[in-house]
């Protein structure tokens, strides 16, 4: 198997291992819309008593996945525009289960809010119940730097975690399942051997190596031969909560999260129901404005100042300091705390600091000097600068014969690239074009 560039992005601020207690809420926000969701269709009204998994609002275009009732509380529609706030909350049902229903298993995992954490690799949208997976591709190791570490997530739960592939296994009409793991990840590699080993069958662990962005299923699929359409992803906590749905009636109303970044005092881990409010975790900002982000550092997108509460596709949120004034003589400075792939920093001589990262581009924006870097490092062998160009130029089909398809979405070039071009802002706005004008077509 030949592995393409690929990275080792050392940033300061990751989440430490396990899981740190919160308060609980006095109100919960939960948003209509999320970057891959829009729960228009409102299933309650202003005042209703709602009881935890309950649905509040359902996605008319994503196969009407719903948004749940974290808690027991009061429904409030005029709090915050484009929210639900859940007042009064109670935690007396806390662990309660739901009603069973008479209905087949997808339409449970759909109901209890579990559904839509699964993605197709080939657009990234939730895919159709109907439909059924050649193949389900689940990361493992943590190889974006700042994202939920796997012994955290797995911590005690892996039996559930078997468990959970079982059922998923068979649910989606005997799909074969992936496990992607980094080959040095050898505490999580030695438990997992556990759970393949019994089910060898039908899951497969694929050891990559450990750099970013080797787990990404995109890409195991690309390396394995993986027919993209018929490819799905997931992640650990939805395989953990395929099970909590199905065996104990759990509604999936609670995520693990990192909270994590330089602009966060303690980065970890924290268990949070959907709808938490933002404000109350706490961020240092000493005077300085903020830049949340939704995601991952190299792929996440900025948290809108609308959004009041944590949405129900977020695994991690990351805070870092948004500059709005320039680097006073930051060229004549050695730069011992600036990474750069080129090494034309001081940074060369300590090669294992980690940086501290912010929203600073290290000056205006600059045209390509076609150094090369964004290509050395794709790991889908592909040229984003020459990508870059064409779609610049609305030059698409041009994209495309160039393998534009193969992207995977890293973000490795814009993270290298000396110029700080945003490829990925551009690649990201083809792929949305492509996409609206598929559901069109459909
Ligand atoms: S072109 Fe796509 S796959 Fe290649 S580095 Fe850029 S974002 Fe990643
Ligand atoms: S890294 Fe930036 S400057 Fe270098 S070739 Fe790629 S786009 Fe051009």
């Amino acid at each position: 198997m030949t592995f393409n560039g690929g990275y080792n992005v050392m940033l300061e601020g990751a989440p430490s291992p396990g899981i740190a207690p919160y308060q609980k809420p006095e109100v919960l926000y939960l948003p209509l819309f999320s970057e891959s969701l829009d729960f228009s269709n409102l299933q309650v009204e202003h005042g209703e008593a709602v009881t935890k998994g309950q649905i509040l609002a359902k996605d008319p275009i994503n196969f009407s996945v719903p948004l749940l009732a974290p808690m027991d509380g009061t429904v409030n529609l005029e709090r915050a525009e484009r929210h639900i706030a859940l007042e009064n909350l109670s935690s007396a049902k806390e662990g309660a289960a739901m009603q069973a229903e008479d209905e087949n298993q997808r339409q449970t995992l759909l109901r209890m809010g579990v559904w839509s954490s699964l993605a197709r690799v080939d657009s990234g949208r939730i895919p159709d119940p109907e439909n059924t997976p050649a193949c389900v591709v689940i990361p493992v190791s943590r190889l974006e730097p700042f994202f939920p570490d796997a012994q955290t997530l797995l911590k005690d739960a892996l039996e559930q975690f078997g468990a959970g592939l079982d059922l998923l296994h068979k649910i989606l009409g005997d799909t074969e399942v992936m496990l992607i793991c980094a080959e040095h990840d050898s505490g999580i590699k030695s438990q997992l051997q556990t759970v393949t080993a019994e089910r060898s069958a039908w899951l497969k662990l694929f050891e990559v190596p450990e750099l970013y962005p080797f787990d990404s299923p995109a890409l195991a699929a690309q390396l394995n031969d993986l027919n993209p359409e018929k490819t799905w992803a997931t992640d650990l906590q939805a395989v953990l909560a395929v099970r909590a749905a199905i065996e104990d009636n759990h509604p999936f109303v609670k995520r693990i999260i990192s909270v994590s970044g330089p602009m966060v005092d303690s980065p970890g881990h924290h268990q949070l129901p959907i709808g938490y409010p933002l404000a109350d975790l706490g961020f240092r900002n000493g005077g300085v404005p903020l830049r949340v982000v939704n995601g991952g550092v190299l792929t996440g997108t900025a948290v809108e100042s609308a959004q009041l509460g944590l949405d129900c596709g977020c695994r991690s949120l990351n805070v870092l300091e948004e500059m709005t004034k320039r680097e006073v003589l930051a060229f004549v400075q050695p730069g011992f705390t600036k990474r750069s792939y080129s090494n034309t920093f001081a940074s060369f001589f300590k090669p294992l600091f980690k940086e501290k990262f912010t929203t600073a581009l290290g000056g205006e924006a600059r045209p390509c000097v076609f150094c090369g870097f964004c290509e050395s490092v794709c790991p889908a062998g592909i040229i984003p600068h020459l990508i870059y160009r064409y779609l610049d130029h609305d030059r698409p089909e041009d994209a495309y014969r160039v393998e534009f398809d193969k992207c995977i979405d890293c973000g490795l070039c814009s993270y290298v690239c000396v110029s700080k071009i945003n490829h990925l802002e551009l690649f990201r706005a083809e792929r949305q074009r492509a996409i609206a004008e598929a559901i069109e077509g459909e």
